[in-house]
């Protein structure tokens, strides 16, 4: 069964002392998740160990890492690599935002990369997707995904692309405060699996999960994840809020 997921992207966010309250804040909320349910925060490097060791003891929630290079290891300053995480227990890492595609120039050969180091390393990538506006307003939305999908994750074993996580965001809702409609949202959503369903089969399809990310709130979240392919959401701002990113988590299906 494929899992319904609230991920936090915190981004560039928080002192050590306010992720530290944010986290305790949302999980004091002790809201209690189903079986097919997650919640994941994907925080600053420098605050990973901490938040790991806070949702230990708690049943479905995990830390993610926001980035990590393509390499093992050695002269790459400043990098964080695959293994480090592992060894601090992550399990999983936020691959291919938009905002690294556009400001630190990472493109699909790269983000190939990144998932596969992740999954050597049983890092489960949330891999993100999404158009700019011109490409929306062009009417070439589909087509501009489905490469990003297939230059990045084509290569990957119907096994592997399993242990893959997508969010679909398109850059013109990010941060922006516009939000795709419902059935924007279903519409790529169904694109995608149909391009996974296409190349690895509906059963393999049917089991990955793929997470709308783009302005989603407490209010619009439990709409935005009643659609049938929509499997949850990667949450910036409204994750920074506890109160908000509660109510997010609890319109998951
Ligand atoms: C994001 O950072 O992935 C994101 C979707 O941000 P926001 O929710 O603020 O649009």
């Amino acid at each position: 069964m494929r899992k319904q997921i609230a991920a936090a992207n915190w981004k560039m966010n928080c002192t050590y002392q306010q992720a530290e309250s944010l986290l305790a804040d949302v999980l004091n909320n002790q809201v209690s998740l189903k079986k097919n349910q997650q919640v994941i925060f994907a925080v600053p490097y420098p605050y990973l160990i901490m938040a790991n060791s806070e949702v230990a003891e708690e049943e479905n929630y995990f830390v993610a890492a926001q980035n990590c290079y393509t390499r093992k290891s050695g002269a790459y300053t400043g990098e964080v690599s695959a293994e480090m995480l592992q060894s601090i227990g992550i399990r999983h890492c936020v691959i291919g935002h938009s905002e690294r595609r556009e400001y630190f120039n990472e493109d699909n050969n790269m983000l190939a990369e990144k998932v596969n180091i992740c999954l050597e390393y049983e890092i489960t990538p949330i891999f993100c997707c999404g158009e700019s506006l011109a490409i929306r307003d062009a009417g070439t939305q589909n087509d501009h995904v489905e490469i990003q999908l297939k230059e990045s994750l084509s290569h990957l074993s119907e096994v592997d692309i399993q242990r893959v996580v997508i969010a679909y965001e398109p850059i013109w809702a990010i941060g922006t405060g516009k939000t795709a409609s419902t059935a924007q949202a279903q519409e790529m959503h169904a694109h995608l699996r149909a391009v996974l369903t296409k190349k690895y089969g509906s059963l393999v399809s049917d089991n990955i999960s793929i997470l709308y990310g783009g302005s989603v709130k407490a209010g619009n979240a439990a709409e935005l994840f009643s659609c049938p392919d929509v499997d949850g959401g990667l949450v910036g701002g409204a994750s920074l809020i506890a109160a908000d990113f509660i109510s997010i988590i609890k319109g998951l299906k």
